[in-house]
C-alpha cells in the first residue's frame, strides 16, 4: 500500500542527511500555483522553489518542450555539438544584452564558474600578478554551498566545520557605496554581488546603489557580477533586478527558473571579453549544456520574450504590496517587496518565522522562513489576484490567532 505523509516523513529520517528541516508536507504532485499531498489536501505555494517555479508547476509550455526533446535527444557531453545549444545561447544572450554564455546546472555551479572567469580575466586582461586577484563580496550573502563559495558567507552556520577556505575574498557591508570604493584596489577581479539579497530576507538595496556599484567598477577596471539567480528572470517585475536602475553588469549569474522548475539549468552571461578568456580544457561540465536543458532553457528564455510574465510580477507585486501594507502593526513589523517578492517581519512575539510557516501549512499554504521571525513570499508569477489573496487572507488569519 502506498504510504501516508506522516510514513514518509518518519522513512526519511534514517537515510537522508539531515541538511534540511522541511514543513511537514509530502509532496505528490502539482499545477500551477497549487500542490498537492499524499492525502489529496492542496495548498497554494508561495515559495515556487526558491524561485525556480516562477513559470508555476509544469507549465504546459515548457513540458511540452521536455516532451519534444525527451523524444529526440537528451545528452551529448559538450564533446560534439548538438542541434539546441547555439539557439539557447543566442537567445540568452539578446533577453540579458549580453555577448557569450558558459552554460552549467546549478546555481553554485554558476557562482563557481563566475569566480574562475573573474579570476582568469583579473590574470590575462587586467594584468593582476599571478594568484593575487581579489573578489569583493558583501555581508550577508547567499551565492551557495561550495566550500569556495562559504569561504566568503558571513552565516557561520553555512561555514563552520567546512574549513579551511578559499583565500581571495573581501568582504563588505552591502549597500555601503563607500566601503565598497575602499575595498577595491588593482587586485580587484570583480565585484560580485545579489542585486537583492533574497536569503537574507529580500534586502533590496537603496535607489542608485546597484547603479553607484556600475560606475564604481568601471572607474576602478573591475568587473561586476550580478548573482541574479534568484533576483532574475521575471521575479522582481523586470528581466533582471539590475534592469530596474538601468545597469548592464559585466556577467549576469542565472539559474533557478532558467530550468523552468523542469531541469537543473544555470549559466555565466557575459561580454565577449570576459568568457573569452576560457580555453578548450580550462573548464567545462558534462550537463552543463545539454540538449534537455538547453530545449527546457530555450522555452523560458521565449516566455521571458513576451514580457508577459515581467508584467504580471509587476501587477502583482501591487496587489501583494497592498495586502502587506494592511498588515503592517497586525502582525508584520516590516516588510520589503519588489515585483512579486517579499520578506515580510512578523512581530517575533507571534512566532518564529517556522512557527509562522507551520500555521500557514495547516491553512493550505506553503511559504519557506529566512532568518529569525522574517518569511518569504515568492509565489509563482502564473497566480492569480484571487489565489494571492486567499495567500494573504490565509496570513492575516495566522497573524490574528497569533
Ligand atoms: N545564488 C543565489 C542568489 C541564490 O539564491 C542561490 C540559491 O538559493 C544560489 C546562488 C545557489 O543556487 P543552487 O542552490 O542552485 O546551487
Amino acid at each position: 500500500a502506498a504510504r501516508s505523509s506522516a510514513e514518509l516523513i518518519d522513512a526519511e529520517a534514517p537515510v537522508l542527511a539531515h541538511n534540511y528541516h522541511p514543513l511537514p508536507v509530502v509532496v505528490a504532485s502539482a499545477e500551477g500555483a497549487w500542490v498537492e499531498d499524499v492525502e489529496g489536501r492542496r495548498y497554494l505555494d508561495l515559495l515556487a522553489g526558491y524561485s525556480a517555479l516562477n513559470f508555476g508547476h509544469r507549465h504546459p509550455v515548457l513540458v511540452e518542450a521536455a516532451h519534444r526533446q525527451l523524444d529526440r535527444l537528451t545528452l551529448t557531453s559538450r564533446a560534439f555539438h548538438h542541434d539546441r545549444l547555439a539557439g539557447f545561447a543566442e537567445g540568452l544572450a539578446a533577453l540579458t544584452g549580453l555577448d557569450m554564455v558558459l552554460p552549467m546546472n546549478t546555481g553554485a555551479e554558476a557562482v563557481e564558474s563566475g569566480v574562475k572567469v573573474a579570476r582568469k580575466w583579473a590574470y590575462d586582461v587586467k594584468g593582476v600578478p599571478g594568484d593575487r586577484a581579489t573578489i569583493v563580496v558583501a555581508a550577508g550573502n547567499f551565492h551557495g554551498r561550495t566550500t569556495t563559495i562559504v569561504s566568503f558567507s558571513t552565516d557561520e552556520t553555512a561555514r563552520a566545520g567546512f574549513g579551511p577556505f578559499t583565500p581571495g575574498f573581501r568582504v563588505v557591508p552591502y549597500n555601503d557605496l563607500a566601503a565598497l570604493e575602499e575595498a577595491v584596489d588593482g587586485t580587484t577581479a570583480a565585484v560580485l554581488l545579489e542585486p537583492i539579497q533574497g536569503e537574507a530576507g529580500v534586502v533590496i538595496p537603496d535607489d542608485g546603489y546597484l547603479a553607484g556599484v556600475r560606475e564604481l567598477t568601471r572607474r576602478a577596471g573591475c568587473l561586476f557580477v550580478a548573482d541574479e539567480i534568484q533576483s532574475g528572470l521575471g521575479r522582481t517585475g523586470r528581466t533582471l533586478a539590475v534592469d530596474h536602475e538601468g545597469v548592464v553588469p559585466d556577467v549576469v549569474l542565472l539559474g533557478k527558473a532558467l530550468g523552468g522548475g523542469i531541469v537543473p539549468v544555470s549559466a555565466v552571461v557575459a561580454r565577449r571579453e570576459v568568457l573569452e578568456v576560457l580555453h578548450p580544457g580550462e573548464h567545462g561540465s558534462t550537463f552543463g549544456g545539454n540538449p534537455l536543458a538547453a530545449a527546457v532553457g530555450s522555452a523560458v528564455v521565449e516566455l521571458l520574450e513576451t514580457g508577459e510574465f515581467q508584467r504580471r510580477a509587476t501587477e502583482l507585486g501591487a496587489v501583494l504590496r497592498d495586502g502587506l501594507d494592511a498588515l503592517v502593526g497586525k502582525g508584520v513589523v516590516a516588510f520589503r517587496a519588489r515585483g512579486l517578492w517579499a520578506g515580510v517581519d512578523v512581530d517575533p512575539a507571534i512566532g518564529t518565522g517556522r512557527e509562522i510557516g507551520e500555521r500557514l501549512l495547516r491553512e493550505g499554504v506553503l511559504v519557506k522562513d529566512t532568518h529569525g521571525s522574517t518569511i518569504r513570499i515568492a509565489p509563482p508569477l502564473t497566480i492569480t489576484a484571487e489565489e494571492l489573496q486567499e495567500a494573504l487572507g490565509a496570513l492575516e488569519k495566522v497573524l490574528a490567532s497569533g
